[in-house]
């Protein structure tokens, strides 16, 4: 049997909702409905669980390193990750990667809060200034890159991390820890 696709789990949902709030206070078919809302608000919620821990499984697996924002609305709010990053909870994703980076014995790490992710160029580090999220391509004024939005803002966490997790350490590496070898980002086989 295959997994219900999530949208029709959460038109079921909206769809239930919608039944329960027509139903008349007290009835019999209200409590019927109300229960109905309770189990399928159940599955969605477990099936965005399974499919966080999925995600954060393969992220963990795929790379030695992941560096991440504490807030992703910044740069993913738009993207197709934007159902992932609302709805699933970007923490509690965050939250799996750290667990299972423990695990496997991968680095895993928070960017400060204050870095502008999105703002500078990830080429010659111009700050260039905010950009509504429409802005989805933009060319530096000062090296004249072409960025991709996200595409940029994750180079600028890649960096941002490294360079913290560098400081942190003093330089050096953790002990039982592996360098960062140049192949630290691996590859990206399917990003969500
Ligand atoms: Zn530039």
């Amino acid at each position: 049997m295959t997994p219900t696709p999530p949208v029709l789990r959460e038109r079921r949902l909206t769809r239930a909702q919608r039944v329960l709030s027509r139903k008349a206070k007290g009835s019999a078919n209200r409590a019927k409905a109300r229960r109905r809302v309770a189990v399928l608000h159940r599955k969605v919620r477990e099936a965005r669980l399974d499919h966080a821990h999925k995600t954060a499984l393969r992220l963990v697996r795929d790379n030695q390193a992941v560096y991440a924002e504490d807030l992703a609305v910044s740069s993913m709010a738009r993207t197709r990750l934007a159902k992932s990053v609302h709805d699933a909870g970007w923490s509690q994703l965050l939250r799996l990667v750290e667990e299972k980076a423990e695990q496997y014995g991968r680095t895993f790490h928070l960017i400060g809060r204050f870095v502008p992710t999105s703002q500078a160029c990830s080429g010659c580090g111009v700050k260039d200034g905010p950009k509504p999220l429409s802005v989805r391509t933009w060319t530096c004024v000062a090296c004249g890159i072409r960025h991709d939005r996200d595409v940029n803002a994750a180079r600028n966490i890649l960096a941002a991390g490294r360079a913290e997790r560098l400081n942190a350490c003093g330089g050096g590496v953790r002990p039982g820890q592996a360098p960062a070898a140049a192949g630290e980002t691996g590859t990206r086989r399917s990003a969500a």
